[in-house]
């Protein structure tokens, strides 16, 4: 752990819903993906913040060009969920796999703008659902 104190550059800020029910396996997850050192940014809806709000994309932007700046981070992980209560729960859809095909898309244009701004960072898309998270 002494480790840690001299460590300053790592490559991962991940995004994610604000929501608890998924915060303790997102973060047992992303340490796995990323070795246990990575920074950390809530929103609320993840990619609806990105898409739909101004004030949260400027936000969301300026945790990432201070991760980038601080830590020179070279991936995002954006992170979705299943039954995410900004976008209206699981019951607004017809079944699951429409649920997560409206998520894949989000995902699609949450990168597209964050590309946009940050061409340098990879952005990796992620869907977490009940029984696992993945990248999509
Ligand atoms: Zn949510």
């Amino acid at each position: 752990m002494s480790d840690l104190k001299n460590l300053h550059h790592w490559e991962v800020l991940a995004v994610s819903c604000i929501d608890g029910r998924f915060i303790k396996k997102t973060i047992e997850w992303l340490a796995l993906q990323t070795g246990g050192v990575f920074d950390y940014r809530t929103e609320v809806g993840a990619t609806k913040a990105i898409i739909d709000c101004e004030a949260d994309l400027d936000s969301c932007c300026n945790v990432i060009a201070t991760s980038l700046k601080l830590h020179s981070i070279k991936q995002l992980y954006l992170i979705d969920h299943i039954d995410c209560g900004a976008y209206g729960g699981s019951k607004d859809f017809a079944n699951k796999d429409e649920e997560k095909k409206f998520h894949t898309e989000r995902l699609d244009k949450a990168a597209e703008i964050l590309t946009e701004r940050y061409p340098n960072i990879i952005i990796k898309k992620v869907f977490a659902d009940w029984d696992e998270i993945k990248f999509v």
